[in-house]
């Protein structure tokens, strides 16, 4: 039985946890509005002054524009298309020219996308104690948006909303389409930053303001660091089969499992290659892997209530029924 104080801590810890909720709400739309500002000084840094500069334009050239395509529309989709809430019906794939088009017809389980050559096992359902919502397996409270968000990552104040299963992909490609263009900026822009800060005597003939290129040139550089180590870190987790809470609850899972001389084994994760085949719908069931490269919409391989699972697993071993974490204790 907690003591008083110890009572007194967690309560004032809980409002404070409730102030930061509702700041991150509040902030979100601002850190969009400001990431956009952002994106769109450096893009018209770099067309009007690296751009044209490009050794071998028609080779260098396209590339660069796929890119920066690539990366509005990824953000446009990872802010605008819905995570996947618990309450609303299964999403159904589109037919405009936003999504990829997939070459297989073959028919599948109801609700997922791949062959029965993966273990699909449905997922198991609770209530949520904040919401009463029914909630399928990897489905998480969020407390910012106060719903149920289908295999729930994390909240992401930068998109204003969660980053779920129909955002996720998005989410990945976006990042790394941020890596990718802000180290090209970095490269390329070297000796033009030079020139906007007057280190080189060279003339500056721009549309574009030297202090905004400077400017936009040393927030790319910070900002390759920063969203690549993101970025590597989150592949990590995609390559295991976890998502951002899952791997902090199975850190949970395999300390209990210890302690009782059993070990953890995660269901969800079916080797390498397949998780990140199936985080990305790629490979010989999901898209062709050049959807990875073009601005398309691809659905996630499930509805979110059902998962592909380890053969021969119905749940994690090592966790016992009951066991499993609950957003209660957030
Ligand atoms: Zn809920
Ligand atoms: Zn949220």
């Amino acid at each position: 039985m907690p003591t008083w104080p110890a009572r007194f801590v967690f309560a004032c810890f809980k409002k404070v946890e409730r102030w930061g909720d509702r700041l991150t709400g509040f902030a979100g739309p601002y850190f969009v509005a400001f990431a956009v500002l952002l994106f769109v000084a450096g893009t018209a840094s770099f067309l009007n002054v690296v751009l044209p500069n490009l050794p071998y334009p028609w080779i260098t050239i396209p590339p660069c524009l796929l890119i920066i395509v690539n990366l509005y529309a990824h953000y446009y989709y990872v802010c605008t298309v819905s995570p996947g809430f618990a309450s609303d019906p299964p999403a159904h794939t589109g037919h405009t020219f936003t999504w990829a088009k997939k070459h297989a017809t073959r028919r599948r389980p109801k609700g997922v996308q791949w062959s029965s050559s993966l273990n699909i096992t449905p997922a198991h359902v609770t209530k949520c104690a904040k919401c009463g919502e029914t909630k399928p397996e990897r489905t998480h409270h969020c407390r910012v948006c106060n719903r149920c968000v289908l295999k729930y990552d994390h909240h992401c104040p930068g998109i204003n909303q969660c980053v779920g299963l129909h955002n996720e992909r998005h989410f990945v490609l976006f990042m790394a389409y941020v890596v990718t263009a802000t180290f090209w900026y970095a490269v390329s822009g070297f000796w033009h930053c030079l020139d906007a800060l007057g280190i080189n005597d060279d003339e500056w003939n721009y549309l574009v303001h030297p202090i905004i290129f400077a400017v936009t040139y040393m927030i790319s550089v910070v900002m390759c660091l920063a969203v690549a180590t993101m970025l590597l870190w989150h592949m990590w987790s995609v390559s295991v089969g976890e998502t951002s809470v899952e791997s902090q609850d199975h850190d949970v899972y395999r300390r209990m499992a210890e302690s009782r001389g059993e070990s953890f084994a995660n269901s969800y994760d079916l080797g390498k290659l397949k998780n990140i085949q199936l985080f990305f719908n790629i490979g010989k069931e999901g898209y062709p892997w050049y959807t990875l490269v073009l601005p398309l919409r691809v659905p996630p391989y499930t509805d979110g209530r059902s998962w592909a699972r380890r053969p021969g697993y119905v749940r994690h071993a090592g966790v016992r029924a009951g066991e499993e974490l609950t957003d209660e204790e957030d």
